[in-house]
């Protein structure tokens, strides 16, 4: 059986595996290093992206996460774990890392200044459907590299469009909460993914 790890650092670790649950397939909550040494795909939950990095660097999780995304672990991050996987950070904490995984430029809070948490209607991209999507404090990509691909954006307060769920080869994130929505085709694009 396939079994998904889920950071349990701090975040909103139950919902996910929820998600994965639903689907049929095993969950791991990672803490330790050795715990991801069984899993199959790893998501990193929305939350706080400076407590998470903080906390990923104390439980010495921080390099072995890295090398197993590098050697091709599927992983997927919503909202604080989209800031993780980023290359780059606008607004970010003085010494805030990432995870480098994918290369974008995400701004922290993006949408927090116009609204705390939000309901926005999106179009999934890989198959023009609607999809249902929440915002809480939520980042947004600013630029990201060619290689690339947007699966939805979303409508700012003045009207720009930003990406706000991407894919770089098997490395999937989301600015919005999936988990916490009745929403399962994120997650199982990255089951697919494995
Ligand atoms: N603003 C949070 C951060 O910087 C993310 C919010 C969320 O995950 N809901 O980590």
């Amino acid at each position: 059986m396939t079994t998904v790890g889920v950071l349990a650092l701090q975040g909103d670790v139950r919902e996910h595996a929820a998600a994965i649950t639903r689907l049929g397939a095993g969950v791991t909550l990672v803490r330790r290093p050795s715990e991801l040494d069984a899993v199959d795909a790893i998501i990193l939950p929305g939350g706080e992206s400076t407590t998470i990095d903080k906390l990923l660097r104390a439980f010495e999780l921080r390099q072995p996460l890295i090398d197993r995304i590098d050697a091709g672990l599927p992983v997927l991050g919503s909202c604080a774990g989209m800031i993780l996987l980023a290359t780059d950070l606008i607004d970010g904490i003085e010494g805030q890392q990432t995870l480098e995984a994918i290369p974008m430029t995400v701004r922290r809070n993006a949408f927090g200044r116009q609204v705390d948490s939000a309901e926005a209607s999106l179009t999934w991209l890989p198959d023009g459907s609607p999809m249902s999507a929440t915002f809480i404090r939520a980042p947004w990509v600013e630029s990201y590299g060619a290689e690339v691909e947007v699966l939805a954006t979303a409508v700012d307060a003045e009207g720009a469009e930003h990406a706000v769920a991407v894919q770089h080869g098997a490395r999937l994130a989301t600015a919005f909460h999936p988990e916490i929505s009745d929403e399962l085709r994120v997650h199982r694009r990255l089951l697919d993914l494995t």
